[in-house]
Formats: structure tokens, C-alpha cells, sequence
């Protein structure tokens, strides 16, 4: 017979224009579900105006991140027995760095910008040209123009939550934008070298790695922003040594 454990788990409750609050249920729970399951139950037997995201429940499509305890966490693959013991008191935030839309739900517009800033469609497109009329600045590609995705990252967000610049500075591009340049590859692309080298770009990363130690993913946002750093640095002193700039200082 399936474990059972008596715990507490608290919600972060928010609808627009209204105060936050928390709330509590008690519940059992079975310590070898995963907390979104925690979560739909709520929305099942509870409250049916908890509102969260939740997709594919196997960490593919990104949907169910939230915070649990105070840490990033993909919802559906995240043990109950992980993060609370038998009588303890488990707690569910919104991520943290985007707008939330009603409760644990967020809106992540703004990653899904930055991504297509940096060369990333985050969407796989059916609705390829509507999707980018609407989201793309610069309008629809060009014909025969591929998107190319972030090798494994699944646009969770777990990684702009957990990193305090982004919460710090709402300009700076952030974990997986930045490792979506760093895949795209700056060298030769001056344009996008500008813009991680620029003043919302890698120097403002203070190198502790939350963003990597979160993502569910093979991404590893911080070794990427490294590299980049190193990449703008190489770039940056072969543009002082260049001969057309010898010549300038010459003159
Ligand atoms: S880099 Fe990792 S944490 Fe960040 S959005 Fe992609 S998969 Fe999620």
C-alpha cells in the first residue's frame, strides 16, 4: 500500500489589482508523488480558482515551474519526499523576476522576447508566421530563415528566477539569453557581441551560478556566460591589435 504522510502545503495566492496572501491545506500526500501533483489536487478537491501552469507532467515542455520552498523547482519532477518530511510544511511561490498573472501562474513574455533578441525562437512553430508576426520585432524571417532552439533548454524560466540581477536589474538579459548567444556565436556576429558585451549584458553576472545550480536541463547558463565573457574579452583585444586600429592610433 502507497505511503501516506500528513503534511501542510501553503500557497502563494494573488489575483490582479488584489493583495497576495497565503493558504493553507492540509492534506496527505504520498511521499513518491511529485508537488504538482500536490498542486492539481488542491485545484481538484479544494479551489477550483487556483490558477498554474502545467503541461506535458515530464519535464519537456517547461510549463510547471514554480518555487517550493524557496527554490526553483520543475513541479513535475520534484519527489514530495525532496523537499518535506511526514508532518512538515511545504510551500509553493510563483517564480520569481516575471509578472504573475494569477496565482502561480507568471507571465514569461518577456524571456520569450529576449530569447528571439538573441537568434532563439522559443516556440516550435506550427503557426510559424503567425506566432512570428506577432512576437518577432523585426517582423516576419525572411523566406528559407530556420529557427534554431537553445540546445535542452525548455524555456522554464527557472534559471531568470533564480538569479538575483534580473531581480536586481530588470535590463539585464539574463541566464538563458545569454547562453542562448553563446550558442548562437558571437564571433562574427558584431551586432550580438555589442549586446552581450554592452551594459545589460555578461559583465553584470556576479558569477555565482544559482541560474546553473536550478536548471533542470543540460543548459548550464553560468559556464556559458563565462565563456562569453572570455569570448567578448579575446574579441575586445584583437580589435585594439587589429592593423587598422594600429594604424588609427598611429595617426
Ligand atoms: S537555461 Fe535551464 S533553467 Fe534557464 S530556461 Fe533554459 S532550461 Fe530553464
Amino acid at each position: 500500500m502507497a505511503e501516506k504522510w500528513n503534511i501542510t502545503l501553503v500557497i502563494r495566492r494573488q489575483k490582479q489589482g488584489q493583495p497576495p496572501f497565503d493558504q493553507e491545506f492540509k492534506m496527505e500526500a504520498n511521499p513518491d508523488e511529485n508537488v504538482i501533483d500536490l498542486v492539481e489536487r488542491v485545484w481538484a478537491f479544494h479551489d477550483k480558482t487556483l490558477n498554474y501552469a502545467h503541461a506535458c507532467h515530464h519535464s519537456t515542455c517547461g510549463a510547471c515551474g514554480m518555487r517550493v520552498n524557496n527554490v526553483e523547482k520543475l513541479t513535475c519532477i520534484t519527489p514530495v519526499r525532496s523537499v518535506v518530511a511526514d508532518g512538515g510544511t511545504l510551500r509553493v511561490d510563483p517564480m520569481r523576476n516575471f509578472p504573475v498573472i494569477s496565482d502561480l501562474a507568471v507571465d514569461m513574455g518577456e524571456l520569450y522576447r529576449r530569447m528571439e533578441l538573441v537568434g532563439h525562437h522559443p516556440v516550435n512553430l506550427d503557426r510559424k508566421e503567425a506566432i512570428q508576426s506577432e512576437f518577432r520585432p523585426s517582423g516576419p524571417a525572411e523566406p528559407g530563415e530556420d529557427f534554431i532552439r537553445l540546445s535542452d533548454c525548455i524555456e522554464c524560466g527557472l534559471c531568470m528566477s533564480a538569479c538575483p540581477i534580473v531581480g536586481s536589474t530588470g535590463d539585464y538579459l539574463g541566464p538563458a539569453p545569454l547562453a542562448g548567444a553563446h550558442q548562437a556565436g558571437v564571433k562574427g556576429n558584431p551586432g550580438l557581441l555589442e549586446l552581450v558585451s554592452g551594459v545589460d549584458g555578461v559583465w553584470r553576472c556576479h558569477s555565482a551560478f544559482e541560474c546553473t545550480a536550478v536548471c533542470p536541463s543540460n543548459v548550464d547558463p553560468g559556464w556559458r556566460i563565462m565563456e562569453l565573457r572570455r569570448i567578448a574579452l579575446a574579441e575586445k583585444w584583437k580589435s585594439w591589435f587589429s592593423p587598422n586600429k594600429s594604424a588609427e592610433v598611429r595617426k
